[in-house]
């Protein structure tokens, strides 16, 4: 297995870690390619590579929490139906178009992330935890983390409301 098939797995298992609450159990459509090398390929000029990998981005039910993590994490390889290029300038035309203060919609939904990851290492996410993460203010922090709970919760059905920890 060649290094750049071991980081796929690599890739692939963070991306399973951190899959939006909608995607749990969903299985990403690349698990089932044959050839794992086709989603990096040696230059973006091979076109037909290139669009054989993307033949499984656009009908994978991860997509949309695969090509989020791609960003965030700077993943070599094609993710979320883009290459690293493409990812590139889509982070470029975010940046530009990026509001001065997140939405709230935004920042809950960082917030949901940020919940699932403190919830699977076995933690609550603290409120402070979140006012940092989400570099807004304690309130809106707050506002957010009850939000994404309550989503989750709802979502989960286990009725486990929580405290907000102001630690
Ligand atoms: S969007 Fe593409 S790269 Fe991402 S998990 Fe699905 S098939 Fe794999």
């Amino acid at each position: 297995m060649s290094e750049r098939t071991l980081a796929r797995h690599d890739a692939l298992y963070r991306l399973m870690l951190h899959l939006a609450p909608t995607d749990f159990g969903r299985r990403p459509a690349c698990a089932d390619a044959e050839d794992p090398e086709i989603f990096h390929p040696v230059s973006e000029a091979q076109v037909e590579t290139v669009a054989e990998a993307k033949s499984f981005c656009a009908v994978c039910p991860v997509r949309r929490s695969c090509l989020e993590q791609a960003l965030r994490r700077a993943e070599h390889g094609i993710w979320g139906g883009l290459t690293e290029s493409e990812r590139e300038r889509l982070l470029r035309r975010r940046a530009t178009q990026q509001p001065a203060v997140p939405r709230e919609r935004d920042l809950v939904a960082e917030a949901v992330d940020l919940v699932v990851r403190a919830r699977r290492d076995g933690g609550e996410l603290s409120v402070s935890a979140a006012t940092k993460a989400l570099g807004v203010r304690y309130a809106r922090a707050r506002a957010a983390v009850l939000a994404a709970r309550a989503a989750l919760d709802t979502e989960t059905q286990t009725g486990a409301s929580g405290e907000v920890s102001a630690a």
